[in-house]
């Protein structure tokens, strides 16, 4: 037996790996698997070249838990380590500069795993003692027994093992008891192990039987070794690749709608697959995630780094042997490979939607209103991805037709360009609302879209910004003459003073409401249009919308909805107001500044102010209380905004007017 110091040039590794690596204890298990699948590959590979000769016999990995002993055993039939190996592998950590080097990347604790290869000691994270027993694959290879309590201090020595490959045997602290804990581990090696390439074990295949669970002969092998990416494209079925999306996402019960096959080998190594599932609702939209693999070990679900943002709403799993297993957040964001490997996914998801829309525009406009929410995400934070984008990005109309922005354009541009040369795009969010609105406009033979997306309002944003002399404009904004404006708009003969006092009668009876203002307003709207009604200022009301997504913006969202409370001058009803309103002369006393004389001096005028009285009509209406309530209310309920005792006062009165 040998007794030696392991190699670290820092006094003691142990303390260290305790201390940083607390809060990730549980990735000892995926850094001791993953070793003995390396291991079990690698004696395969030298099996496929004739290095090893015979039968390999069995080359599952097992994962055994002994409750008595409390230990836990990683076991493989790989090729094994000689004594030599251990001592070259296990005992001399290289660890230059470590106290330096742990220092600087206290919070990283996977960048310390990954770079200094740790992984095998991270054992130490949950044990008291770790044994090694391991018997080489080479011929005449003595066994080898190693083991260590968590101090530099190891024993080594020869032993007699049966089977080649290595057994490491964790005598798991009395902290870490969970585990020793079959569910826990089951649930580690779900998390970890799911779709390597070997084999892992876990106790046997249970089945429910008469009410009881009892345990079947067969071992209950934890992964699929043989995963949909992993295979070629050409070999897997529609139905292969549901089959895995199921797979990936148990609790997922929705067909993705397609998926996307990556597989590149330069300049980097990736393969995987997306899909772009259903969402129906903001909850989904991160409950399942895609998965990051490296050579089929899971490294992470937060992918943020990795990913452009709007595609982390897709699911699905990418494996790259160069994506770092190491992935700290700052390290990520650096990595050239990681830039690169990002880019092109992007690009390759552009060109699969294209090449979709292309190929079936039917059957992409069917998936339309699923992906819409992905690809407006994308555009509007992605500048590459807008520009791919545009050429298979969709509108559609009320009508439920759909067009690119391009398409859309030119259909429209007769009939909706302004004398300005601005070429209008109405839109409605919300059709039943916006009912009387859009039959005007429809009459004027104008097409409407229909925008009721989250993103919509910042995507229509983005195109004004990136076309000149577009713009949208949203049904209910202004008077359709006005949206749209072909000539100047017809102008009315009231006098100021008149619609002053109409304004006033209509101002007296306007519902109280601290979170809506009301504006009231004059335009010689259509004869057949209604004779009262409210629109809303389209930019006001997009800042708004815009605010509830945006940060910065929160003063636009506290800002009361601002109305116009349009009179319609052209129409009979408002004409017979103005009519039956009485005029009188009365005395007004007006502040003005004293004129400066000029002739006498040149110096400012003074700002002294004057009183000064003046004669003014003031126009007031009486005795139409009842039918100024009812034009204001139909407005209301035009617009959908008469509710409660308003709408059921309103109601009353309508009836007693019928009578
Ligand atoms: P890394 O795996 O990052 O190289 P580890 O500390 O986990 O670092 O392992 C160090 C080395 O020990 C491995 O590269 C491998 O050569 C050897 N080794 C570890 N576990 C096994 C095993 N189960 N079978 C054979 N060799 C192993």
């Amino acid at each position: 037996m040998s007794k030696g110091n392991i190699g670290v040039t820092s006094d003691n590794i142990f303390p260290v790996i305790k201390k940083f690596l607390y809060s990730d204890h549980e990735i000892f298990l995926r850094e001791l698997i993953s070793n003995a699948v390396d291991a079990t590959q690698k004696l395969k590979t030298l099996a496929s070249v004739g290095e090893v000769k015979g039968d390999l016999g069995d080359t599952r990995v097992r994962v055994i838990i002994d409750k008595n002993k409390k230990t836990l055993t990683v076991q493989d039939h790989g090729i094994g380590m000689t004594a030599d190996e251990v001592d070259r592998y296990i005992n001399q950590i290289a660890f230059s500069g470590a106290e330096e080097f742990l220092d600087k990347y206290k919070d990283k604790t996977e960048a310390i795993i990954g770079h200094f290869g740790l992984g095998f000691y991270s054992a130490f994270m949950v044990s008291d003692k770790v044994e090694i027993f391991s018997q080489s694959y080479q011929p005449d290879a003595k066994a080898v027994h190693w083991s260590c309590s968590g101090d530099p201090e190891y024993t080594m020595e020869d032993t007699i093992k049966a089977e080649r490959g290595t057994d490491i045997v964790l005598h798991i602290n009395s902290e870490f008891e969970q585990y020793l804990e079959d569910a826990t581990i089951e649930k580690l090696l779900k998390k970890y192990c799911k779709f390597l390439p070997v084999e892992i074990a876990f106790g046997k295949k249970k089945e429910w039987k008469d009410g009881k669970e009892v345990e079947l002969d067969e071992e209950n092998i934890i992964n699929d070794t043989n995963p949909a990416w992993t295979r070629k494209p050409a070999d897997l079925t529609e139905e292969d690749y549901k089959k895995f999306y199921h797979e990936l996402y148990p609790m997922q019960m929705d067909e993705p709608l397609f998926h996307i096959h990556l597989n590149v080998d330069y300049p980097f190594n990736l393969t995987g697959i997306l899909y772009f599932p259903k969402i129906k609702t903001n909850l989904d939209i991160h409950r399942n995630k895609i998965q990051l693999y490296c050579n089929q070990v899971f490294v992470t679900d937060e992918v943020e780094n990795i990913v452009p943002e709007y595609l982390t709403l897709l699911h699905g799993v990418i494996d790259s042997p160069d994506i770092p297993l190491n992935v700290s957040r700052s390290y990520l964001q650096s990595d050239n490979n990681v830039k690169k490997i990002s880019g092109h996914i992007t690009k390759k998801v552009a060109d699969k939607l294209a090449e979709m829309y292309k190929t079936d525009k039917e059957d992409f406009e069917k998936k339309w209103d699923d992906i819409k929410l992905f690809i407006q995400f994308g555009m509007l934070s992605d500048e590459k991805f807008y520009e791919r984008a545009i050429g298979f990005a969709l509108l559609k109309n009320i009508e439920g037709k759909y067009a690119t922005l391009e398409e859309y354009k030119a259909q429209i541009k007769d009939a909706q360009t302004d004398k300005d040369g601005n070429l209008i795009v109405l839109y409605t969010q919300d059709p039943d609302a916006n009912y009387t609105y859009i039959e005007r406009a429809k009459a004027k033979g104008y097409d409407i879209l229909l925008m009721d997306g989250e993103l919509d309002v910042h995507a229509m944003s983005q195109f004004e910004q990136k076309n000149e002399k577009l713009r949208f404009v949203r049904i209910d904004s202004d008077i359709i003459e006005n949206l749209i404006k072909k000539e100047d708009t017809a102008k009315d003969t009231y006098s100021d003073e008149q619609k002053e006092g109409l304004r006033k009668a209509f101002e007296a009876i306007l519902p109280a409401d601290k979170k809506l203002n009301y504006y009231v307003s004059f335009e010689a709207a259509a004869a057949d249009a209604l004779p009262v009604f409210l629109t809303q200022n389209e930019f006001m009301r997009r800042m708004k919308e815009m605010s509830a997504h945006q940060q910065g913006m929160s003063f636009y969202g506290q800002m009361p909805d601002q109305y116009n409370l349009v009179l319609n001058t052209s129409h009979p009803q408002i004409q017979a107001l103005f009519d039956q309103m009485t005029s009188e002369e009365v005395e007004e006393a007006v502040e003005k500044p004293k004129a400066a004389d000029a002739q006498t001096s040149d110096s400012a005028p003074t700002s002294e102010a004057v009183q000064e009285t003046v004669k003014k009509t003031v126009y007031t209406l009486s005795g139409e209380d009842e039918k100024l309530h009812q034009l204001l209310d139909i407005a209301l309920l035009a617009s959908g905004l008469l509710k409660g005792e308003a709408l059921a006062k309103f109601v009353n009165r309508s009836v007693s007017l019928l009578a």
